[in-house]
């Protein structure tokens, strides 16, 4: 249903980048009459999980794709995320009470289906997604962007999205090079595999010098994540190696069954962390950027898509408020910046504090602060 509130100047927007941030966006903007293109490089998403909590269970009720996803996830009323040390005795819970209003407070989704549920809700609000396609150049005038596409076409808009992650060609054509990604020296390991018998609590196992996340996940799969202090490539047999020995600190059963399960035709993702906040303002004349493309960090507070889609749903009701463009676009980034800016730099001193080896009650109180902030609505 078409919410009749867009702002009068906003009448068409491009959106480059169709990850979390950018569909959730396009799902708003369509929802209130909006013209909304949606380009991406690629179909779909990485095979993994993403856990969202806090206030982005209420952005995908506000774009209305909360039961969809709490239908494909598995949801939580009470977050799973407890501490333990490596004999699965609990040390610390910071998980906050279940949420009066009956929302689940964490759901942990396969990332594939989060962007088949998000690209549907944006489709059915009118939004045209266009894969295998990007931008080549942006043109800005006073009244409106002109854009050259990859594949020779151009259009024309009074508002571009730049929602193309961390890397993004938006951020570097409009804001230029200055601002770059800054390696954390660390890298993620995640594996999800299939069937693994639930003989253990979800959480943060703790061994010697290891934060092992478990989470078990809808369908028989179970999210499995980890940070290693050293950002060097590793190979698929190099990753799994990596992953063995770091499983192998633990003596609780489930991970020890985890560590059984770990064969060789396992796909272990590996990512290098890497931290970026792009000072304010995150926008230019007709162009902003959402989600990684104007802050992106590592995974210790869980909350960098949760900021993706906070962006996208603040992005939206800004825009349909009275106002100029540069005003609305203000108004997002103070509701924006310091939130953005408390996730970036909590999880780098979280990834900075684990590499030094603090222990699970450290790692939990120094969560804590930010985890309060991320509470309050956005
Ligand atoms: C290991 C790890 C675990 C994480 N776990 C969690 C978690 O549990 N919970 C959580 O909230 N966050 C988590 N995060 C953070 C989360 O993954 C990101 O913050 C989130 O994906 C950002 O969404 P986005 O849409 O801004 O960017 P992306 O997801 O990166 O999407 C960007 C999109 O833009 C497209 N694109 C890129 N360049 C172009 C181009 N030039 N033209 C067109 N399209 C382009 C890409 O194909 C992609 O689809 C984790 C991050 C990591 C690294």
């Amino acid at each position: 249903m078409k919410e009749n509130s867009s702002s009068s100047d906003i009448r068409t927007v491009l959106i480059v980048g169709g990850g979390v941030a950018g569909l959730t966006a396009a799902a708003a903007l369509g929802a209130r009459g909006i013209t909304v293109d949606v380009i991406d490089l690629k179909k779909g998403a990485e095979g993994s999980g993403l856990g969202i909590q806090n206030r982005g269970v209420d952005a995908l009720d506000a774009v209305g794709a909360l039961d969809d996803v709490v239908a494909a996830g598995a949801a939580h009323k009470k977050a799973p995320l407890r501490f333990y040390d490596s004999e699965g005795t609990l040390v610390f819970d910071p998980s906050p009470p279940p949420r009066e209003d009956g929302k689940p407070s964490y759901i942990i989704v396969y990332r594939p289906l989060l962007a088949q549920i998000l690209t549907a809700r944006a489709k059915s609000a009118g939004v045209s997604v266009r894969i295998g396609l990007s931008i080549s150049s942006l043109t800005q005038h006073e009244d409106r962007v002109e854009v050259d596409f990859t594949d020779g076409t151009s259009g024309s808009y009074d508002l571009v999205v730049g929602a193309d992650g961390l890397r993004s060609s938006v951020r570097s054509i409009v804001f230029g090079d200055e601002v770059k990604p800054v390696s954390t020296g660390t890298i993620s390991l995640r594996w999800v595999p299939r069937g693994i018998a639930r003989i253990g609590e979800a959480g943060f196992y703790y061994g010697d010098d290891t934060e092992m996340v478990v989470i078990p996940m809808h369908d028989d799969m179970t999210y499995v994540s980890v940070q290693h202090p050293d950002d060097r490539k590793l190979n698929d047999h190099e990753a799994r190696l990596l992953l063995r020995k770091k499983l192998s600190q633990f003596s609780v059963p489930l991970l020890t069954e985890l560590h059984r399960n770990l064969a060789e035709d396992e796909h272990v993702l590996v990512r290098r962390y890497e931290s970026l906040l792009v000072p304010s303002p995150w926008h230019r004349g007709r162009v902003v950027l959402i989600g990684d493309a104007a802050h992106a960090t590592t995974a210790h507070l869980g909350s960098g898509g949760v900021m993706a889609l906070e962006d996208a749903v603040v992005l939206a009701e800004e825009l349909a408020a009275p106002g100029t463009v540069e005003s609305r676009l203000d108004a997002f980034e103070r509701r924006r910046f310091e939130r953005c800016r408390t996730v970036v730099e909590t999880s780098v001193q979280l990834s900075d504090m684990q590499k030094a080896g603090a222990n699970a009650t450290e790692m939990g109180a120094a969560r804590g602060p930010a985890m309060e902030v991320l509470a309050q609505s956005y």
